[in-house]
């Protein structure tokens, strides 16, 4: 339920109202918008009568929410949620652009990969350290070892880093990762998004393989409703019939997610096409779209990546589309302007 209340309650209404809420054992997230305050009501509120709240001298209306997902949904917070990581933002209005290689591989990879990026504007630095491959016999990651290489990254080059969580057990190695990545097969890791939920980092949570938008922002409200709503959606592609693409992009996320809830929306076309090819177009598809950011995977030698080599871009390729997507970025905004 939400209860809208009108511009500038009286303080003393506002604060009996809410210690009533309470007394229900009712949970109150007070979203503060431009011209009005929002108190999203997250308990049993069947028992709430809506026709009693409607009636306060402060209050302009009452809904219920139908949809079960709360602290993610827009309903409850209007306003777009702006994530600092670092002395850069995700949503709200900046182009997050997340590149580097599928895996961390050695350390002169990494370290020549965060240089090349960042010198073609690239934001973050993304690298596997943990990797889920569909085949045991796969390169797995560095583990642990990758992580520090790409805190060594980010000591050269400023960029913070992105990287995957896998299990529960690996948090603490996490610390000091600055977004934390859960992947597609681990969208519905409800242990892990819990955990997720009571640590202060980011997270970025990729979209199942064969996952709706509900079950995907339900996930996001696992880590919601423990305690943590810095939650990035990332988009990479659903299982399709096509098989000619590694996956399906879907582009309807965008307008979609950004209706739904409040919560920044990032396109990954690397994992959506498997093709390197296929990312330039869907990269601009995407910024044309209206996504808050990009993730693109980068590789200093593609033809031997120890992973997702097929569909990596080199740094040459990667600062050519880069430059298109920022000037198609800032001609967007000037026509929103
Ligand atoms: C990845 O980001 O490298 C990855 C494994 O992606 P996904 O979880 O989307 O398959
Ligand atoms: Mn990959």
């Amino acid at each position: 339920m939400i209860v809208i209340l009108k511009p500038n309650p009286n303080p003393d209404q506002l604060e009996s109202l809410k210690n009533w809420l309470l007394g229900k054992g009712i949970q109150i997230h007070t979203s503060l918008g431009t011209s009005q305050m929002i108190l999203g009501l997250v308990g049993d509120t069947s028992t709430l009568d809506i026709d009693l709240i409607n009636a306060l001298d402060i209050v302009e209306d009452v809904k219920r929410v139908q949809e079960p997902y709360k602290n993610a949904n827009r309903k409850f917070h209007p306003e777009d949620t702006v994530i600092q990581v670092g002395n850069t933002q995700v949503g709200g209005g900046t182009l997050t652009i997340m590149a580097g290689p599928c895996s961390v591989e050695t350390e002169e990879q990494i370290i020549e990969v965060a240089k090349a990026v960042k010198a073609s504007g690239a934001t973050m630095l993304r690298g596997g350290a943990f990797k889920p491959r569909t085949s045991p016999y796969s390169f797995q990651g560095l583990g642990a070892q990758g992580l520090e290489l790409l805190k060594l990254a980010r000591a050269e080059t400023g960029l913070p880093i992105v990287s995957e969580i896998m299990d529960t057990s690996q948090i603490k190695l996490f610390e000091d990762v600055d977004v934390i990545q859960v992947g597609a097969r681990n969208m519905q890791n409800f242990n892990l998004l819990k955990l997720l939920g009571s640590q202060p980092k980011p997270v970025m949570i990729k979209r199942g393989l064969s996952s709706t938008y509900e079950e995907w922002l339900m996930s996001a409200e696992y880590v919601m409703a423990s305690g943590n709503e810095q939650v990035i959606l990332c988009e990479r592609g659903i299982r399709t019939f096509e098989t000619y693409t590694r996956n399906t992009l879907d582009l309807s996320a965008i307008p979609v997610l950004r209706h739904l809830t409040h919560l920044p929306v990032i396109i990954d076309p690397s994992h959506a096409t498997g093709k390197y090819a296929l990312v330039a177009p869907l990269a601009l598809g995407a910024v044309a779209t209206g996504c808050d950011g990009l993730l693109i995977e980068v590789h200093n030698d593609p033809a031997h990546a120890l992973s997702d080599g097929p569909q990596s871009l080199n740094p040459q390729a990667f600062d050519q589309l880069n430059k298109k997507i920022l000037s198609l970025h800032a001609f967007l905004k000037e026509q929103e302007a």
